[in-house]
């Protein structure tokens, strides 16, 4: 049936109208108010009566909100009688008049808050996001948007990072109260664990910082902000005017917003997060390399001048294969605090790689640089306990200077490892420190030839081997040679082993060097043998490196074989410092050389840092007490006392105990009646060229 054809029907439509649930008005050409239905007056808080006659803009709040064309839809805020504003979907529809009457509207209004809410900031806030706008921006910007719909409502986002409380935003707050909250643990002010809704005046949390809120903020509520796994990340908090606390519509607005607001400082952790990882060691938490890189670019920016420390610790491999990777961690951390400490404000601290730091000192000078540096030496010096133990921890380090040494930070940071190996080298490896120079950039490339030399030395088997006796003092009688490798240039005449020993390890020689002088003594021994001549032992020294190839002990067996000689024949010398700093794998071989009936002989003994429970577990049968002590013997009576004090040790450990360097009758008169019974030295015979040991030792046997 049409509708016009229905009875009564103006009447019907009144009571429709009277009793429907949506909120009804009709207003005149002028959105002069004629009627509202009793939905219309419960939604904004009014008696419908009251609102006869009023303008709609004027009841729904300024600034006008827009209305829809006629027949349309829109979405706007409109405000109620207590001051909210609520979001409301508004359709109109124009009621047809006669000719000359003016026109009337029909509008409906529909609460939309929670979506609405939730549409706009989810728009807000993912828009921030894909334009990197900083957390803080965007958390005010909720704020905002709660203070817009609960007028009486100062909103804050607090950020929560490791239990204590951060503002992030609060828009209507004063400065003051925010910065008073920033630092507090959880629980100590408003940010809380679970929601918490009360009166401030009577919440002793609020003791030391009532007195910074505006009076007439009576009420709080607090709602916790929770990642995706639930942990506490922050609080949204809203202080109320009047005691009164958010009702069940206001607080399902507060826990959208805090799930919203989750997003935000959810993807703000995860990035703060890429970045520690991107840009901050993870052990140390210091800046690593890319962003000193990127640290001194802003320095180098300013021309003020920047010094350049590179620092490696000293001994740091013994520290982990001492004490185990834990404790070397923990010294990392300990110097990664110490430098901190004791640098400026100003100064930049990073770690660039294993047991190497790097200090950026801004607006320094050649002397402010020294003044820093005793500054952080004696930082880092001062003893640190490992394993109940104290140690004493040092660093060698390396100093460039800009401009001087260097425009560029990869200039400078190479420059300053230069020198810090250097200092490294001088002060072997104690504490040092060198400053960059173009001297030490000539020894570098002067370095760089002779190591092309070494390697043409080798490859051209230019090398010679020099054979130092070592003898039974008591008896008189040769126990052995020791093998010393000689080099002689061309150009540049003798060079020390102290030299090209070490350069043949830096530049991956020293395997090579090492089966080179194994193959020519043994070759030599066996001449020796063969022309009559008895030579018990040889002693050839190997480095560090040696040690550690698997392949050594098969090779060694292989040369001794190959010149019809035996493990007996044979002593292999290891520095003491590179003993100590000998890894599970160099222990591997040592022991299988033992099993081949080798002996090991630990020379330079007196200057590592031997812990004798580790000498009492290794493989070795010889010390070779160093020949610093044995030099000072008669003008130091420490000396004197260690040189004891080595041989009580070797003795009780059940090795022989060997005195080199041996150039006076007094040294050996002193080192005889300590007990010492093996002698080596100038003063017994210098090394000698292979027929040169063939006639001392002739002379020696003819009568
Ligand atoms: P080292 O193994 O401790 O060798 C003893 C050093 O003391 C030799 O120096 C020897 O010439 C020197 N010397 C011997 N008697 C006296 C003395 O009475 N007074 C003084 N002042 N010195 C004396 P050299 O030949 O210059 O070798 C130095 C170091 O280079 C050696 O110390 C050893 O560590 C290393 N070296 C030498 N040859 C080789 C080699 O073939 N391989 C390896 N890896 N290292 C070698
Ligand atoms: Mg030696
Ligand atoms: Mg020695």
């Amino acid at each position: 049936m049409p509708i016009h054809s229905i009875p009564d029907l103006p009447r019907m439509l009144c009571k429709a109208l009277e009793h429907a649930e949506t909120a009804l008005c009709i207003h005149d050409d002028s959105r002069r108010l004629l009627y509202c239905n009793p939905a219309f007056g419960r939604l904004l808080g009014h008696a419908p009566e009251t609102l006869v006659g009023r303008a709609f803009d004027e009841l729904a709040g300024a600034p006008r909100p827009a209305q829809p064309a006629a027949n349309g839809r829109l979405e706007t805020l409109v405000r109620c009688h207590d001051g909210r504003r609520i979001w409301c979907g508004i359709a109109s529809t124009g009621l047809d008049r006669a000719p000359g009457e003016p026109g009337l509207r029909l509008l409906a209004l529909t609460e939309i808050t929670q979506s609405k809410i939730h549409e706009v900031l989810l728009d807000r806030l993912l828009e921030g996001m894909a334009r990197d706008e900083a957390p803080e921006r965007l958390m005010e910007a909720a704020c905002l948007e709660i203070e817009r719909l609960l007028p009486r409502v100062s909103a804050s986002v607090l950020r929560v990072n490791a239990g204590r409380l951060n503002p992030l935003a609060g828009p209507s707050l004063p400065p003051a109260y925010l910065q008073a909250l920033d630092g507090l643990p959880l629980g100590d002010g408003p940010g809380s664990e679970e929601a918490w809704a009360g009166e401030i005046e009577q919440h002793p949390l609020w003791s030391a910082y009532r007195h910074l809120l505006p009076p007439e903020l009576r009420s709080c509520s607090v709602t916790p902000i929770r990642s995706s796994g639930g942990q506490l990340i922050g609080c949204f908090v809203c202080y109320g005017q009047g005691a009164q606390l958010p009702c069940a519509t206001q607080q399902c607005l507060l826990d959208i917003c805090t799930h919203l607001c989750a997003l935000v400082l959810e993807r703000d952790q995860a990035r703060a997060r890429i970045h520690q990882l991107a840009y901050y060691d993870d052990l140390t938490g210091l800046p690593n390399r890319h962003l000193l890189q990127v640290l001194a670019g802003t320095e180098l920016a300013g021309r003020q001048g920047l010094a350049v420390l590179y620092i490696g610790l000293d001994r740091f491999r013994q520290i982990n294969d001492s004490f185990g990777r834990p404790s070397g961690d923990e010294l990392l951390r300990t110097i990664a605090r110490r430098l901190r400490q004791a640098c400026r404000s100003e100064d930049h601290v990073g770690r660039q790689a294993n047991d190497e730091f790097v200090v950026l000192l801004p607006a320094c000078d050649r002397a402010a640089a020294s003044r820093h540096i005793a500054r952080l030496k004696a930082a880092l010096d001062a003893p640190w306990r490992v394993a109940g133990a104290p140690h004493n921890p040092s660093a060698s380090i390396g100093v460039s200077l800009f401009p001087e040494d260097g425009e560029d930070f990869q200039t400078l940071l190479r420059h300053a490892a230069m020198a810090m190996n250097q200092a490294k080298g001088k002060g072997k490896g104690r504490g040092g420190h060198v400053f960059f120079s173009e001297e030490l950039e000539r020894l570098a490339q002067e370095r760089v030839a002779l190591e092309s030399a070494l390697r043409e030395a080798l490859a051209r088997q230019r090398l010679h081997l020099n054979y130092q006796p070592l003898v039974d003092i008591r008896e008189g009688r040769l126990r052995g040679v020791e093998v010393l490798a000689r080099w002689r240039h061309p150009q540049l005449g003798n060079i020390s082993p102290e030299r090209f020993i070490p350069l043949s390890e830096e530049c991956g020689l020293s395997i090579e060097l090492g089966r080179w002088v194994l193959r020519e003594a043994c070759r030599q021994l066996a001449a020796w043998r063969r022309a009559g001549l008895r030579v018990p032992e040889i002693s050839v020294n190997l480095s560090a490196g040696d040690f550690q190839d698997p392949q050594l002990p098969a090779a060694v067996l292989r040369t001794l074989e190959e010149h019809g000689l035996h493990g007996a024949d044979l002593t292999l010398e290891i520095t003491e410092s590179a003993l100590m700093e000998a890894d599970s794998d160099t222990l591997g071989v040592l022991d299988q050389l033992h099993e081949l009936g080798i002996r090991l002989a630990l020379d330079d003994f007196g200057t590592g840092y031997s812990s004798l429970a580790r000498l009492n577990r290794l493989p070795v049968q010889e010390l070779k007490l160093d020949r610093s002590f044995v030099r000072d013997l008669e003008s130091n009576s420490t000396s004197r006392t260690l040189s004891d004090a080595v041989l009580h040790i070797g003795r009780s450990l059940g090795m022989t105990v060997v005195a080199e360097g041996i150039e006076t009758p007094g040294q050996l008169r002193i080192l005889e009646a300590q007990g010492y019974t093996l002698a080596q030295g100038y003063l017994l015979s210098p090394p000698l060229p292979a027929e040169g040991l063939a006639a001392w030792l002739k002379a020696r046997e003819s009568p």
